[in-house]
């Protein structure tokens, strides 16, 4: 699934691939995939002549401005992925929407599992969007400070694990890379977060930027299902360097332990037993 790293580097794409580009054709090919929308008219009309001004990111929902004063949010789901392209490639499998540009190709909406969505929405309605209404703080964003982390970790008494993945607390944050920082900072994941001193929590604060901005760096984390894929059709490598996610028994590199794997909830866990505290 797309985690925060994974939706900013669509996000920055998109930003540097499509604003200024002008909607000549829209193709739904799955209601399914516009169910906000009663009919597809009432979607395909407000995007249609449209020029994209700019692409922003609430959480893992992107947003892109038209000129109209309108948004189109999109949302990955669980294994969606923008494709970027001409006209002429054959279209992949579970290519739900279509965006036509007028001059530049245009933008293929693809998702296996049928989770993702697109809807298009008038800028002061934004705020309105229920979904929306609950993003919690942003690690990439320059208002993730460390203040505001250590007064919401303080107001909490959870496992750490749980709290990195509860998205009322942090946006966008999954099985993998919730892994990964708590790695990085040298916590357990079932570590109770009101017993972390000040230099753990800034530990985990500064670990949470690191892994994040390193995950945005490689282009986020593509697994076998290979369903996260860029912009461009490639896919990413943080998968190369993950140090605990999926290395059950291989050496931590940090201190050559053996990585363990627990159960988490229903899924797993990885972490190194002797230096996560
Ligand atoms: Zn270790």
């Amino acid at each position: 699934m797309p985690e925060l790293p994974e939706v900013e580097v669509v996000r920055k794409d998109l930003e540097r691939d499509v604003v200024g580009k002008r909607v000549k054709e829209v193709d739904v090919r799955l209601p399914r995939i516009i169910r906000r929308h009663a009919a597809k008219k009432e979607f395909t009309s407000r995007l249609i002549g449209r020029k994209i001004s700019k692409v922003d990111r609430r959480g893992k929902y992107i947003l892109l401005s038209l000129d109209s004063g309108d948004v189109l949010v999109m949302h990955l789901g669980m294994s969606g992925h923008v494709e970027r392209t001409t006209g002429r490639k054959a279209l992949e499998k579970h290519t739900h929407a279509i965006i036509k540009f007028q001059v530049g190709g245009e933008l293929r909406f693809v998702d296996m599992r049928q989770f993702g969505e697109l809807f298009v929405t008038g800028g002061d309605e934004i705020a309105g969007v229920k979904e929306l209404q609950h993003i919690a703080i942003d690690p990439l964003e320059d208002s993730f400070t460390w203040q505001h982390f250590s007064e919401s970790l303080a107001s909490r008494r959870t496992k750490l694990k749980a709290l990195l993945m509860d998205q009322k607390f942090i946006s966008g944050l999954g099985n993998i890379y919730s892994d990964e920082i708590l790695w990085a900072s040298g916590l357990r994941h079932d570590r109770a977060s009101d017993t972390l001193s000040a230099q753990e929590v800034r530990r985990l604060y500064r670990a949470m930027q690191e892994v994040l901005q390193e995950g945005v760096r490689f282009r986020g984390v593509t697994l076998e299902d290979e369903t996260y894929k860029d912009l461009y059709g490639k896919t990413g490598e943080m998968q190369d360097h993950l140090k605990v996610y999926g290395r059950e028994g291989q050496p931590c590199r940090r201190c050559r332990t053996p990585i363990e794997r627990a159960r988490w909830s229903n899924r797993s866990t990885y972490y190194c037993p002797q230096c996560q505290v």
